[in-house]
């Protein structure tokens, strides 16, 4: 996606990463909600939950890793290495043992506002009023 600002930061075209492989790349929030505020974001463009494709058995491998034999990761294994992203950026920050919440807006009437799938981990403070 050309024009697809995280794509770009997630490639290293732009900002700055705390932390990558080769599926998923975590960057802090421009616009901080809390002491820590990273997204993870895969590097493959995804626009949000309900884009998420769970039919691609590409063999033996699939979900696992891509190999010549395979078409290229499938999106379980972006979501598998999203959550252990998640997990390192949280230890990153010094915030595994004092909790924190993750949230990932999917469309219109939860405000999702950039379109390339990405989950906040907020940190750092008691972080209040519950939602759910
Ligand atoms: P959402 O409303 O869930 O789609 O969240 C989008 C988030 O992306 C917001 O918290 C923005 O502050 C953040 N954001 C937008 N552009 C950038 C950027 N260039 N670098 C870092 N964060 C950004
Ligand atoms: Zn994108």
């Amino acid at each position: 996606m050309e024009d697809c600002i995280f794509c770009k930061i997630a490639n290293g075209e732009i900002g700055k990463l705390v932390y990558e492989n080769d599926f998923v790349a975590a960057f802090d929030d421009l616009n901080p909600q809390a002491p820590v505020h990273t997204l993870i974001v895969p590097k493959k463009h995804i626009e949000n939950i309900e884009a998420l494709d769970f039919s691609h058995m590409g063999g033996e491998k699939c979900h696992q890793d891509a190999n010549e034999n395979n078409e290229g990761p499938c999106d379980g294994r972006y979501i598998k290495e999203i959550f252990k992203a998640i997990k390192e950026v949280a230890k990153l920050k010094g915030v595994s043992d004092s909790g924190y919440r993750i949230i990932s807006n999917c469309g219109k009437d939860a405000g999702q506002s950039v379109m390339h799938l990405h989950f906040h981990l907020l940190a750092g403070k008691e972080l209040g009023e519950k939602i759910v």
